[in-house]
């Protein structure tokens, strides 16, 4: 069984497209997105109909879940905010429902925890190995995945709740070893901020019991003109130029 993993996709369906057909290349049995299908980018619509017709599993992002629920929208700064609003007022009710289904939290049948934010707290940010170590140890599960910083992260913990911050880049292949906890981020699709404008996404072999990051190409400049075009905020269409 291989899984593809993708999350923070924000409505980028440029780049939704070129990762959807590298996991196909990469032969994986499932799609597992980890929230974040639309906001800040062009295509919602077009977005939440390829994930929902791909992925096998959705997890509801900060953004999906802001259409509905005002609260969280208000954590939003005035630009996320705008995104947002224009967002909404493009999604048909078939869309917006199925965002404002999606769950926040589920562990997959094969046992890796999905969320968007931190385990049980949806809207906090995985960002340092302290983060990740507090994740593991609240957590009995082998593998969580997370999203929402949308900068790639891979950490382990061993049986003396050591915590190792992994590296993780573009080809880098984690082994999972036995008596080991590990935690994930894929990066994100649409709007990576790790200094790379690369679509990132991963892939998890349980057969070879084996992790691996994965950068890929696409083209910045279709989804920058739909922005302007669309009159979303410039400095969304900017900031994807230089992933930051
Ligand atoms: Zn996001």
């Amino acid at each position: 069984m291989r899984l593809g993993i993708i999350s923070d996709i924000h409505g980028n369906a440029v780049a939704l497209q070129e990762v959807l057909i590298a996991l196909e290349d990469a032969g994986v049995d499932e799609i597992i997105c980890l929230g974040d299908v639309v906001g800040y980018g062009p295509h919602p619509g077009l977005c939440s109909e390829i994930v929902r017709g791909s992925c096998s599993l959705v997890i509801a992002g900060n953004h999906d879940r802001a259409l509905g629920d005002i609260e969280v929208q208000g954590w939003f700064n005035p630009v996320a905010d705008s995104a947002l609003e224009w967002t909404r007022e493009r999604l048909d009710d078939e869309d917006l429902e199925w965002l404002l289904a999606l769950p926040s939290e589920v562990p997959h049948a094969e046992g890796p925890l999905c969320c968007h934010g931190a385990p049980g707290a949806p809207d906090d940010y995985v960002l340092t190995a302290r983060d990740a170590r507090d994740a593991l140890l609240a957590s009995a599960c082998g593998i969580i995945l997370c999203g929402h910083t949308h900068r790639p992260m891979a950490c382990d913990i061993n049986g003396r709740r050591q915590c190792t911050w992994l590296h993780w880049c573009d080809g880098d292949v984690v082994p999972l070893e036995k008596g080991h906890r590990y935690l994930f981020n894929p990066g994100s699709v649409g709007q990576p901020r790790d200094n790379d404008s690369r679509a990132a996404y991963m892939v998890i072999d349980l057969a070879r019991q084996e992790a691996s990051l994965h950068r890929i190409r696409y083209e910045v400049g279709a989804t920058q003109r739909a922005m302007r075009s669309a009159g979303l905020p410039e400095e969304l269409a900017k900031r994807l130029a230089t992933g930051v």
